[in-house]
């Protein structure tokens, strides 16, 4: 069910301001005004649930100067390969590209390390709860369980344990401030049905050549794969890419009638990821972008690294 006005999610915080998923990134989400943060979601070598978007620390942090020779074959520092208490000396920085050097989006906070670290899912959701306390606000959970097949192939069934965390947390039916999503189609499947799960469930809809999951994004988006995810899911979260297309006529935005078709079928429409950076060719800001989608297109909600321009605009 709609919500009535479009949510705008933090996308790993507001990571278009300070380093993603960093305490530091969610708190300011949460001042922004943020209806949602979100969490991705791996798991350490000890079990415990860590915020973090890779299953590599690599990206995003100085593991390769702390423990250089804990890395795999791949040269890949792997967040299942440490335990927690040797993550929490990691100091989380701007994410770089592969060089390890160079930052991705260079207009951001600055690359140089800080005192900046990384988080177990509980400690970012108490710190969102002790907010809303203090604030009067409920600005809700918006979780990610990131690579589940790969992590059952490293002994951790992370979805259960995500379950798990938030419904300690008091997070288990969909009156709660809290959505899980993941882009793996089976998983979300048994999350629904085998393990449960009563929450607010996004199916995220990525393109078949990321090999994020194994799961047919693009039969999803027909008309029969969305009629069958609306058996499972509440919404979908697909890429923008998705949504709209350039009109060969004029260039002007056109629909791809995505969002039009989820909502036939009942499931609300959450898109990503809405960047100053990568606006959609056509639109020449962030605002323009979002009162498009917002107005054109009826998205239900969107992911942005930058809330504040998001919700100016709404
Ligand atoms: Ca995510």
């Amino acid at each position: 069910m709609p919500e009535g006005f479009t949510l705008v999610i933090a996308h790993r915080g507001a990571c278009g301001y300070l380093p993603e998923h960093t305490l530091e990134a969610k708190a300011y989400a949460h001042a922004l005004g943020a209806d949602y943060v979100e969490q991705d979601v791996v798991a350490t070598r000890d079990d415990e649930l860590i915020v973090m978007h890779d299953i590599h620390l690599d990206r995003v942090t100085n593991v390769a100067d702390l423990y250089p020779d804990r890395h795999r074959a791949d040269g890949r520092f792997y967040a299942r390969d440490f335990d927690l208490a040797e993550i929490r000396h990691l100091s989380v920085w701007e994410r770089r590209g592969e060089d390890g050097e160079t930052a991705v989006f260079p207009n951001r906070y600055s690359s140089v390390p800080g005192r900046f670290r990384v988080s177990t899912l509980r400690e970012e959701i108490r710190l969102i709860q002790g907010l809303n306390h203090s604030t009067g606000r409920n600005v809700g959970i918006y979780s990610e369980i990131k690579r589940p097949a790969w992590h059952r192939n490293e002994d951790s069934d992370i979805s259960r344990q995500v379950i798990q965390l938030l419904d300690d947390l008091g997070y288990r039916s969909k009156k709660d401030a809290c959505y899980l999503q993941c882009f793996d189609a089976a998983e979300v499947r048994r999350i629904r049905h085998d393990l449960g799960c009563q929450l607010k469930m996004v199916q995220l809809i990525g393109e078949n050549a990321w090999g994020e999951a194994d799961t047919d994004f693009d039969e999803l988006r027909t008309p029969a794969g969305l009629q069958r995810l609306a058996k499972t899911v509440d919404g979908i979260g697909p890429s923008l890419s998705h949504l709209v297309t350039l009109s060969d006529i004029d260039g002007s935005p056109v629909s791809l009638g995505l969002v039009t078709a989820a909502h036939a079928v009942g499931l609300t429409v959450h898109p990503y990821t809405f960047r100053v950076e990568q606006l959609v060719p056509g639109f020449d800001s962030l605002g323009e972008m979002v009162r498009w989608c917002v107005d054109e297109l009826q998205i239900d909600g969107l992911f942005t690294d930058f809330p504040d321009q998001a919700l100016a605009v709404i």
